[in-house]
């Protein structure tokens, strides 16, 4: 069975995110979303255990799909839950440089390769850190999100 990890901060989890999980759990048999702490993003909007729960929620219609969420190397990850591949977006040229430093040190330390999914043309401006920074100042992000996610983060500025 082929296991793929598909790490990230997710705060919040978007529809490129969602268009990745989707095209993911298509092409593997089992894909775990890890909503991971990421130390170079200081101040989180939700936290770990409110974005696994709202993940969870909005991909119950991927039945091979599964959510967690810790802090912890992604190889030490991925060897736990016997992931054989790490699976990343890609939105723009701008996003390859430093994963592809990431996917290469994944590799050094486990031997475990990245698979790189690019987003479709209608996500790929879409990222977790504008859309906080739009909803913080009143801005909406409806349609950019699953609903769930949308009304929580309505609920978070309200
Ligand atoms: P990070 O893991 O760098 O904190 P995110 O949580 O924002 O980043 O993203 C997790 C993963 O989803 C990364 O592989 C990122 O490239 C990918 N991703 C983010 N936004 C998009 C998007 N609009 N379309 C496709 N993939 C995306």
């Amino acid at each position: 069975m082929k296991v793929a990890l598909f790490p990230g901060s997710f705060d919040p989890f978007h529809n490129g995110h969602m268009e990745i999980v989707e095209r993911a759990s298509v092409l593997f048999d089992k894909v775990v979303v890890a909503a991971m702490r990421n130390p170079q993003k200081a101040s989180a909007l939700f936290s770990l255990e409110e974005r696994q729960a709202m993940i969870e929620s909005v991909v119950e219609h991927l039945p091979n799909v599964e959510i967690v969420s810790l802090s912890s190397l992604v190889v030490d990850l991925a060897k736990t839950i016997g992931a054989t591949v790490i699976i990343r977006g890609l939105r723009a040229v701008s996003d390859f440089e430093n994963e592809l430093q990431m996917a290469q040190m994944n590799h050094q330390l486990s031997g475990i390769d990245t698979v790189f999914i690019p987003t479709s043309s209608e996500y790929s401006f879409v990222a977790s850190r504008l859309l906080r920074e739009v909803a913080s100042y009143g801005g909406s992000v409806a349609g950019l999100v699953p609903k769930l996610i949308n009304d929580a983060i309505e609920a978070k500025f309200s």
